[in-house]
């Protein structure tokens, strides 16, 4: 069996270093491109979304490294991805990609002795004991989570860092480790000292950088391809900010912890029902930020994505019920980066004029507080 999956964020990584451990031969398909994306809308239906243009690319190029398994996560839930398996194999059989195919469901919409049938389907070619193979999935979750953890600090400390950039160089330093670890002990040893490292690195606590949440369509969350690199162009911008949708999440979401996650979603009036991938837990991160008083949200989506349409509009309500700024940026197959880049700075821009102007008044009202004096507050 040559294993392969299609590119979503940094699972390429930890696949490796799982299926290596499980002595498993595994095909990571090259990076996104556009002329990748291109391939891919050539064969694809044109109404589909980008992911699965994204997608049926990098399993052609798998099948040509000889790749002859594909392992993906599916939903049987009401939006596109609920079909992408069985749409993905007709399209590539009909092309003569031929593959074995493995789909992981959830639990929830299987069954946990199929999804259990599935899994052992996975690791056939292993000759490791059940022991082994859970020590080394347990393993490559914590992979993740630690990771992810990280980006989390640094999504975070980038706004507050001395010297702009520190934050950013670790995160990618990590992940060249982590591409060149044998051993998922390794990775975790790896991992433990970038925590350390980015403890270290120099912040300024004085500053007040703008604190955003990224939220939005899960696919253009977790692979910098289809965001257009968003993390590091915010990091590089000097804002702090939050990203909760990633892989971890979504593990968490579909298998490890699905009820506990479903709670925080439960009571929203905004969006009382599902409507397919995972709009109404976008619409419950927006009503979480305006909450805690985030200074804005980013919201990224495909073109051709239903229920991100959806949570868009409701974020229109939102922002008139209370106060929210969302700038909603909407990914198309077109490789030009400059019209995107514009509209995030003209955002943060418009944002950050803003903050200052709260900042210098609460300064105003502080100091005369200090000095006695009868704070009058501007248009009174
Ligand atoms: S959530 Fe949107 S982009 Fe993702 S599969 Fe569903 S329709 Fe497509």
């Amino acid at each position: 069996m040559k294993l392969t999956f299609p590119h979503i964020g940094d699972a390429h990584l930890v696949g490796r270093i799982l299926f290596s451990e499980l002595g498993i031969e595994i095909v990571t398909p090259p990076y996104n491109t556009i002329s990748g994306m291109e391939k891919g809308s050539e064969v694809s239906p044109d109404e589909i979304c980008l992911p699965f243009k994204l997608m049926v690319s990098n399993l052609m190029a798998a099948h040509a490294m000889g790749a002859d398994t594909v392992v993906m996560p599916a939903t049987m839930g009401p939006c596109r991805l609920g079909e992408y398996g069985e749409l993905l194999k007709s399209i590539l059989d009909k092309r003569g990609y031929h593959f074995r195919w493995i789909l992981l469901d959830s639990p929830k919409s299987i069954g946990v002795k199929e999804f259990l049938r599935r899994l052992s389907y996975l690791v056939s070619d292993s000759e490791k004991k059940l022991p082994k193979i859970l020590s080394a999935v347990n393993g490559s979750y914590r992979i993740i989570k630690g990771l992810e953890k990280l980006e989390q600090k640094a999504h975070l400390r980038g706004g507050y860092e001395e010297q702009r950039g520190s934050c950013k160089k670790l995160i990618a330093a990590c992940r060249r480790d982590l591409s060149e670890a044998d051993s998922i002990r390794k990775a975790l040893g790896s991992i433990r000292q970038y925590h350390k490292q980015l403890d270290q690195i120099k912040v300024n606590k004085t500053k007040t950088p703008l604190h955003l949440l990224m939220a939005g369509e899960i696919y253009s969350m977790i692979e910098p391809f289809a965001n257009h690199h968003m993390e590091e162009l915010l990091m590089d911008m000097g804002v702090s900010f939050e990203k909760r949708v990633t892989l971890g999440w979504w593990i968490d979401r579909t298998i490890v912890n699905p009820l506990q996650l479903k709670k925080r979603i439960l009571g929203n009036r905004y969006m009382p029902h599902e409507i397919g991938g995972y709009a109404k837990d976008t619409v419950a991160e927006g009503i979480l930020c305006a909450r805690k008083g985030y200074d804005g949200v980013i919201q990224v989506f495909p073109v051709g994505c239903m229920p991100e349409i959806v949570a868009k509009s409701v974020f229109g309500k939102m922002m008139k019920e209370n106060r929210l700024s969302v700038l909603t940026v909407i990914y198309d197959e077109m490789g030009g980066e400059a019209g995107y880049i514009t509209r995030i700075e003209a955002f943060v821009d418009m944002l950050s004029r803003r903050k200052r102007i709260e900042v210098n008044q609460k300064r105003t009202v502080l100091n005369n507080k200090k000095r006695g004096k009868i704070n009058v507050l501007p248009g009174h």
